[in-house]
């Protein structure tokens, strides 16, 4: 029997590569010769060893991670890094720079304000309801860091370069564009990113982490909210994800060896974002969101002419299948999510629709 697919374009848990579904499939009874699934094996046995292992190794080879950093497979997700950033990077005294662009920006900002923590928010865009990324941001060359949001999935923004912090390390947020483009990490104490939007399934989240950040952490910091603990133990402190951190497994080797890396990766994300932004920006009937200098290849934000107009959009869209158009509740609109997963066919039949629905309502 053939599976029903439809193009899927919702924010996260998102679209996954079908031949990794294919994989995960095949392999689900009988993982290895094993004669158990991925989801009964042990997590100290000599098979999730070579996923663990495989899946950092990919990961410290796509971003180029240097040994001065660890790769970490946490729980929590990236929601739990808004409070542990803070624990463990900014011991008393010390104070960090934030860039609020967006929902996102703005929790990790809460959770650093509940604990008591000196932060300064250093740049917003606020002012615009987070249509663009501020430029020209006055750093604290004294900050411990700067934390940001690389991809604003809800608003629909992006860093295109990051900012210069005069060596302050960065902590990115990078949970909606991770692996979307090659990265340089140096500028980085540390990246994470829950897997659910461009990695993987839900459960697991993804951190490269500066030694020098991570020995910071105070002493009486509880240790499941150490990042050194996880350090230490190749993730294995407990039992970890073991089924999402396969699936991540799978889908960086379909990053690395079937996409051919990032730079064809980010080829790739370049030609779908252009072919629909140039749509939305030659037609009068759709508008998009986001100021063109700042706007995301991943999450692409728009509007119709009314509120009704944009249900009925939605709703017709799925009935051809295309799921996953609605925008963000806080925000309403449509939303384009459009991850690394997603082929340029679906672009090409999300526009036709769109087209065909402006002839019919225009
Ligand atoms: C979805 C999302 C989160 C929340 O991730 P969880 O894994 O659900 O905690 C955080 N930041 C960004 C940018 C996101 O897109």
């Amino acid at each position: 029997m053939t599976a029903k697919r439809i193009w899927n374009f919702n924010a996260g848990p998102a679209a996954l590569p079908l031949p990794v579904l294919e994989e995960i499939q095949a392999n689900l009874i009988d993982f290895q010769g094993s004669g158990m699934s991925i989801t009964e094996i042990s997590h100290r046995s000599k098979w999730f060893d070579d996923v663990i292992n495989d899946a950092v190794a990919r990961v410290r080879r796509l971003l180029r991670v240097g040994d001065d950093y660890q790769v970490l497979f946490l729980q929590g997700g990236a929601s739990l890094q808004f409070c542990m950033v803070p624990m463990n990077f900014l011991p008393a005294g010390a104070s960090a720079d934030y860039v609020n662009t967006g929902t996102w920006s703005t929790k990790a900002i809460k959770e650093a304000q509940i604990q008591g923590k000196p932060i300064q928010v250093v740049a917003s865009s606020e002012d615009r309801n987070f249509a663009y990324i501020p430029k020209d941001i006055a750093f604290n060359a004294d900050a411990a860091y700067c934390h940001i949001t690389s991809n604003n999935t809800i608003k629909g923004t992006q860093w295109a370069a990051f900012p210069d912090t005069g060596g302050v390390p960065l902590v990115a947020d990078m949970s909606s564009d991770i692996f979307c483009r090659p990265l340089e990490m140096t500028p980085f104490g540390m990246i994470y990113a829950g897997a659910q939007k461009n990695m993987g399934p839900a459960g697991v989240c993804l951190a490269v982490v500066r030694n020098d950040l991570m020995e910071r952490a105070p002493a009486d910091l509880p240790t499941m909210l150490r990042y050194a603990t996880f350090a230490a133990k190749n993730s294995m402190f407990n039992t970890p994800p073991c089924f999402a951190i396969y699936a991540v497994q799978l889908v960086l080797k379909w990053v690395e060896e079937t996409v051919g890396g990032l730079e064809a990766m980010a080829r790739r994300n370049q030609a779908k974002a252009e072919m629909l932004y140039s749509f939305v920006d030659a037609s009068e009937f759709y508008t998009g969101t986001a100021d063109t200098d700042s706007r995301s290849i991943m999450n692409v934000t728009f509007r119709l002419p009314s509120e009704a107009a944009e249900q009925d959009f939605v709703a017709q869209a799925l009935e051809n299948d295309l799921g996953g158009l609605k925008g963000h509740r806080s925000v309403g609109g449509c939303r384009a999510s459009i991850y690394n997963a997603t082929p340029i066919d679906a672009i090409e039949t999300l526009v036709d629709f769109m087209k065909n629905f402006e002839a019919k309502m225009g």
